[in-house]
């Protein structure tokens, strides 16, 4: 993809992409939201209802969860950028498929040319495995730091996966920590 490609470009073409079959069921394509000049994005795995209808990411209950995350570090959501893997929503929110995947890519590495962001984080373990390494085991190698040329990957569990197992929480907090002590180092928070 044209690395000269301006944020609105990318969003009008993914607006009008089809080289996914995820296009015929879509309301609406999920981009991405926040602020582009941030430090870091968080990536989720791909629009459910709610993002399918609004064309924003993580505005549902699991959204309203990624806020609840965020202001605990001391982030507020629009300090970020958030946006999935795929940026249409699998029908009945399965997860997207490695061709879905392969075909949407581009354009988060579109997004990650435009923003050039120091730290990603993976929510959940489609994102990581995208993102980070094929064969990511979410429960074993979340809260750990992979740096790829340059650039800090970390993954921990999405917030869907919070809402079905509370007991995951705690951990999702040890990597929130994490995640804050490296944003400091970033002086992020200054
Ligand atoms: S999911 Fe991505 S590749 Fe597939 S149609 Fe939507 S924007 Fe295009």
């Amino acid at each position: 993809m044209d690395r000269a490609l301006s944020w609105e470009e990318t969003e009008e073409k993914i607006a009008n992409c089809r080289r996914c079959p995820l296009c015929e069921s879509r309301t609406n394509t999920v981009p991405g939201v926040g602020n582009r000049n941030s430090i870091i994005m968080f990536v989720g795995e791909g629009p459910g209802y709610n993002e399918d209808m609004q064309g924003e990411p993580f505005v549902g209950a699991a959204g309203k969860l990624l806020d609840k995350m965020l202001l605990s570090i001391g982030i507020v959501r629009k300090n970020v950028y958030i946006t999935n893997v795929v940026k249409c929503r699998p029908p009945q929110n399965r997860d997207p498929l490695f061709e879905e995947q392969a075909a949407c890519l581009p354009y988060l590495r579109t997004q990650f040319k435009l923003m050039r962001p120091k730290i990603i984080v993976c929510l959940g373990r489609i994102a990581a495995k995208a993102l980070i390494r094929e064969d990511f085991a979410i429960t074993r190698q979340r809260g750990i730091w992979y740096d790829k040329k340059g650039t800090l990957f970390i993954a921990t569990y999405h917030p869907s996966a919070l809402l079905r197992d509370e007991s995951k929480k705690k951990q999702a907090w040890e990597d929130l920590k994490i995640i804050r002590e490296k944003l400091k180092e970033f002086d992020f928070y200054e």
